[in-house]
């Protein structure tokens, strides 16, 4: 209540009433004060001149010997014009002081020696102003031939003092009324000025809670209605530049989590700071209970730098590490979770608390991809030169042996030739299938598209193997299932994909063999079924099998030629048109190789 607007009015009207009331009745009393005096004086001063009428009667009494009778007689007559009454007096006094006769004898029996008095004792002068004395007086002294006597008028100021009491009660008076309309005016005026600072108040208590949509109404141009419309125009802007940064950071959120590589930004204190979607993903369950810290991830990374009170510190003695012109580092080929990643670390500074701190920010990019094609070409070149490597050098050892005994029986000779062109026809198988493969790499295969008849090659193609099916004693069999609409493909790709999985079927099953050839037609698409009671491919090896130069066991193919490209070409080929190649088998049961081709293929 004390703390209130309008207390805080009341009580200002209050003193400002009470102010002004002191002021005036200061400023009215004095003047009354020195009103009455100065009226006084000048009264006295008129009547007792020397050319006055009053003036020259008194003088000319002084001649009679009863002088001090006759001037007091003159005095009583002049009382009137002189104001004489119950607190004004006059006395007839001796040269000395000594009263001879007055109009109040008891009071002028003890009258005080005044300056007026006494300068009018000393023939001089008695019209001085009292000042504060509490009277006024005046003495004129007459000078006869034969007497001389003291004409002395003395105000007790009573009258005024009584003027001044009632003029003080109005004062009180006028100070009540005033008080009262003041609490009344104030009550108004509070109501006036804390009605529109109420409803300021209160749309500052929305803002501060978020809530920008409320507009405050102006009432009025005057400095609150100035002030509420700058609150408003200022609250707009404050929406504005919050809706700004919230769209800034809309925006930084959505590219990051864009970003494919996993982002993580740590506090000084190794907490979390922000992290984008990729990072949760890969990180899961720590990063979103709060548990992973900076400490943790250089742990999982293996990344050797440690968190000091100074910063974040490389361990020394480290190598292997990038650094970038703008100090970030690059920790790369980091294995984590079975995935391999390059990490760059680098430094962010971000104001926590109003202060200016320093934390770091690791960006996680994945290479795996990269990691594992550069491994498959190391071990792609290590292949091809350990294939091309064995032939040579049983063609090297025949010719060295031949070359090296010409008096060699005739049918020895022929071995080491035959043995020479067996390995020189590998090398061109080896050779021809790589040369298949880098022109399906690079996109440079020349499709030659037409439409044919797919039963139709697999029993030419049959036909073509018969000798190899037949020495093996495979019993093979092929039964289309319906009717099978020609394909429009590459032919000869398409024969050369049916020639690698039957040849397979073929090297694959040991002699007395079965095998299933079938086809059939749906949804657009011709599918090739090759099913073989063969040795099988082990479950481990069976998502290895269309890599180039994989083979389940080296020896198995040794003794049958295989190179270990036959199922990669395949792959290829199919995709190429579009198509799919997949297997299933059981080791000592035997294989199903299935490749489905969409009946109109455009290769690329
Ligand atoms: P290769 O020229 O060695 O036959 P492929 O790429 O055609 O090369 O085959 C890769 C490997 O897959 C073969 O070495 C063989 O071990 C295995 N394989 C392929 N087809 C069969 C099958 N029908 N039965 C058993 N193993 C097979």
């Amino acid at each position: 209540m004390f703390r209130s607007l309008y207390f805080k009015i009341v009580l200002m009207m209050i003193v400002f009433i009470l102010t002004i009331l002191c002021v005036v009745s200061t400023v009215l009393l004095g003047s009354v004060f020195s009103f009455y005096t100065d009226q006084f004086i000048e009264q006295m001063d008129e009547n007792f001149q020397p050319a006055s009428l009053l003036y020259t009667e008194l003088n000319a009494a002084l001649t009679s010997a009863s002088y001090a009778q006759e001037q007091k007689a003159i005095l009583r007559s002049y009382a009137s014009i002189l104001g004489i009454d119950q607190y004004r007096n006059y006395y007839i006094l001796t040269p000395d002081g000594v009263m001879l006769a007055g109009s109040d004898a008891q009071l002028g029996a003890s009258l005080p020696i005044t300056p007026n008095l006494l300068s009018a004792m000393g023939g001089g002068e008695g019209n001085r102003r009292s000042g504060n004395a509490g009277y006024a007086d005046y003495a004129v002294r007459l000078d006869g031939t034969e007497n001389s006597s003291i004409i002395y008028v003395k105000d007790t100021l009573e009258e005024m003092d009584q003027l001044n009491s009632r003029l003080l009660s109005i004062i009180l008076l006028t100070f009540l009324v005033g008080v009262l309309i003041a609490i009344l005016l104030s009550f108004f005026l509070a109501k006036a000025i804390t009605a529109p600072l109420q409803s300021l108040t209160v749309g500052a208590q929305l803002v501060a809670s978020g809530q920008f949509s409320h507009e405050i109404d102006v009432h009025s141009r005057d400095e609150i209605g100035v002030l509420t419309d700058t609150f408003n125009n200022m609250k707009n802007v404050l929406k504005n530049t919050l809706l700004e940064i919230d769209g800034e950071k809309t925006k930084l959120e959505t590219v990051l989590s864009c970003i494919s590589d996993a982002i993580v930004a740590f506090t000084d204190t190794g907490a979390v700071l922000h992290s984008n979607e990729s990072a949760r993903e890969l990180f899961g369950a720590p990063l979103q209970d709060g548990s992973f810290t900076m400490e943790r991830f250089f742990e999982e990374f293996d990344i050797p730098m440690e968190r000091r009170s100074k910063g974040i510190m490389l361990s020394v003695g480290v190598s292997g590490v990038e650094r970038s012109d703008d100090g970030t580092l690059t920790f790369r080929d980091k294995v984590y979770s079975e995935r391999v990643f390059d990490v760059s670390l680098g430094r962010i500074r971000f104001i926590s608390d109003t202060e200016k701190r320093i934390g770091l920010i690791a960006v996680i990019h994945d290479v795996t991809g990269r990691f594992e094609l550069d491994k498959s070409r190391r071990e792609f070149v290590a292949n091809v030169s350990h294939e091309l490597r064995t032939p040579l050098t049983s063609i090297k050892g025949a010719c060295e042996t031949v070359m090296e005994d010409p008096e060699m029986p005739e049918d020895t000779r022929r071995y080491f030739l035959d043995m020479a062109l067996t390995e020189s026809d590998r090398m061109t198988r080896i050779v021809s299938d790589l040369l298949i493969l880098s022109r399906l790499d690079n996109k440079r295969t020349q499709w030659k598209v037409e439409t044919f008849d797919l039963c139709a090659s697999v029993r030419h193609l049959l036909d073509v193997m018969r000798i190899d099916i037949e020495t093996r004693g495979h019993t093979v069999r092929f039964t289309p299932q319906g009717e099978i609409p020609p394909i429009t493909a590459d032919k000869e790709r398409i024969e050369q994909v049916v020639i690698n999985i039957i040849s397979n079927a073929v090297k694959y099953t040991p002699p007395g063999g079965k095998i299933d050839i079938t086809a059939f037609y749906a949804d657009e698409h011709v599918t090739l079924k090759v099913a073989d009671n063969g040795i099988g491919i082990p479950e481990e090896d069976q998502k290895h099998i269309f890599e180039r130069f994989y083979r389940v066991e080296k020896s198995r193919t040794s003794e049958t030629g295989g190179t270990g490209l036959g199922l990669a070409i395949a792959r290829e080929l199919v995709e190429a048109h579009k198509g799919t190649i997949t297997l299933t088998s059981t080791v000592g049961k035997g294989t199903v190789m299935t490749v489905t081709l969409p009946r109109v293929c455009n290769p690329s």
